[in-house]
């Protein structure tokens, strides 16, 4: 007889009904199957193995990737009253941990990969009882996610040690190779594939380029009220701002992991509590917290993937209510990208290339961003979505190609060595002691853009860094990249989005 986890669910969640496809996952499960859940961040994952775990015999084993975020789901799980441990490096209670596992005392076991995949854990497990193991965070398996971990690739040894104990693999952020990898590494048939629908209807996308990017995000906090992130590159860059915010009025924190765990921790829940509050974060800043009402979250540099900026943005609007989520784009970004992926080893290159190349995509577009984040993620929405910026505010498309061919050209008759501003210059004919001696001013390429082009030149810039006609070598000089040629040769053309009216800021009367 099949076992009916609506019970359970009312009693030790509360809930009412199950939401998306977690009856479907828990049913799989319950019926000893192996199952890939792929479910976006907030659609409720962690049920799908908590629920199980309080019906089944035994114990459930959940692999996690990160000690905080373990320790985080502890606290969740004992609030509902599940017996759970974790069992980490910190934990000074293990002794205790593997007795109660023993005595089948516990629903849940937290574990790290590099752990689970040792010798004594494989006896501990075998001297006891386990009803299932949960792998979360499953991406990490594949060398082709955006997040390999090695250990990962050790845990398939032990689970095959109990071929008939069912496997839930997890994870929020997958595309269809990385997903394909999943299966296959971790022994999951094809049909054990479940995958939640990925849109995030209540979440306006925005994406621009930065020019100032504090009064940019001035901005956007004046217009949106209620609490925010503001997602920044580096530590230094999340506290400059939580500094600089403040002139909005409204309550600014930093949040890295550089700070003093106990700054770091009241700054967390500050936010947490706040309706109000803006906190400018590293990425480290949102796993594992559950605040359902953040309003925007706003990227002042480009994130690291699709899948990280869907996570990032994922993170605005839970409660269902209208959001919003902005990206600031430079140039420089796409330029260090590239740098970096050059040093990472050979074999991932093309992977991180590809990954570039799709976030490229989505900053560049003037169709649907909504589309194109839902067709990374094997979808198949409509061409408009009517809630992003190009949606809302459809761009036209410039021709630009005259301007880029000559850039390119001044780019390379000064020897493809000087920065934006200089190229700039001799383009524009501003002479300096520095043309003077590098004898440019003589060249073909100086002052041939006109006052009417003049306003395209940065933009342009940007668009050849960006589909890699342009790069920027280690001192900040510009030279040719692969796609330079067929501009020149006029076998490409440059086509720029004509930026479009500002939006009006929606600020109250009062507020002026
Ligand atoms: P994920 O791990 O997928 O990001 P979580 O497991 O943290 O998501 O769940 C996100 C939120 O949704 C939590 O606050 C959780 O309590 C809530 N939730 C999960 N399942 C349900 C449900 N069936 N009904 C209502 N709320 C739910
Ligand atoms: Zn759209």
């Amino acid at each position: 007889m099949a076992l009916d986890p609506l019970p359970t669910l009312h009693r030790i969640f509360g809930f009412p009904d199950f939401r998306g496809v977690q009856r479907q996952v828990v049913d799989r499960v319950l019926a000893g199957e192996r199952t890939l859940a792929v479910m976006p961040t907030g659609a409720g994952k962690s049920l799908t193995y908590q629920l199980p775990s309080a019906m089944l015999d035994g114990t459930c084993v959940v692999v996690s990737p990160l000690i905080a975020l373990m320790h985080d789901q502890l606290r969740a799980a004992e609030a509902v009253g599940l017996r759970a441990a974790t069992l980490t490096s910190v934990d000074e209670n293990r002794a205790e941990t593997r007795g109660r596992f023993l005595d089948g005392q516990l629903d849940l076991l937290y574990i790290a990969p590099e752990r689970a995949s040792g010798g004594d854990f494989r006896d501990l497990l075998q001297r006891g009882r386990v009803a299932m193991f949960a792998i979360d965070e499953a991406h990490c398996v594949s060398e082709w996610g955006h997040d390999f971990r090695p250990d990962y690739r050790l845990l398939r040894p032990l689970l095959d040690l109990f071929p008939d104990v069912p496997r839930l693999a997890l994870t929020a952020t997958a595309d269809a190779h990385t997903r394909d990898d999943i299966l296959d590494q971790l022994g999951i048939p094809r049909e054990g594939m479940i995958v939640a629908g990925f849109d995030r209807p209540n979440i306006r996308y925005t994406i621009g380029a930065r020019d100032n990017t504090t009064r940019q995000l001035v901005d956007l906090i004046r217009a949106t009220p209620g609490p925010g992130i503001v997602y920044a590159q580096t530590r230094a860059a999340t506290e400059k701002l939580a500094a600089a915010l403040a002139v909005t009025g409204r309550p600014t924190r930093a949040y890295h992991a550089g700070l003093d765990p106990a700054v770091r921790a009241r700054n967390q829940a500050d936010f947490v509590r706040s309706e109000d509050m803006v906190i400018a974060a590293t990425v480290a800043f949102g796993m594992g917290i559950d605040k359902p009402d953040v309003r925007f979250v706003a990227h002042a540099g480009l994130p690291k993937s699709i899948e990280a900026y869907y996570q990032e943005t994922g993170r605005a609007g839970r409660d269902g209510d209208p959001a919003v989520a902005h990206l600031f784009w430079g140039a420089e970004d796409f330029a260090r990208a590239r740098q970096r992926i050059g040093e990472v080893e050979a074999a991932r290159q093309p992977g991180e290339r590809a990954r570039l190349q799709s976030l490229a995509a989505l900053v560049e577009t003037a169709g649907c961003r909504r589309a194109i984040l839902l067709r990374h993620f094997g979808e198949h929405p409509p061409e408009r979505c009517g809630n992003c910026d190009n949606c809302l505010n459809p761009p036209k498309a410039m021709d630009a190609t005259q301007v880029a061919r000559k850039y390119l050209s001044a780019v390379f008759r000064t020897g493809q060595m000087f920065g934006a501003t200089y190229v700039e210059q001799v383009l524009t004919g501003k002479s300096s002691e520095r043309s003077l001696m590098n004898g440019h001013e003589a060249l073909s390429v100086w002052n041939i853009v006109g006052e009417e082009e003049l306003a395209l030149l940065k933009p342009v810039g940007r668009a050849l860094l960006l589909r890699d006609a342009l790069r920027t070598n280690a001192h900040g000089g510009l030279e040719f990249g692969p796609g330079a040629r067929a501009i020149l040769k006029g076998e490409a053309e440059v086509a720029l989005l004509e930026p479009p009216p500002r939006a009006r800021r929606s600020r109250s009367k009062a507020g002026e």
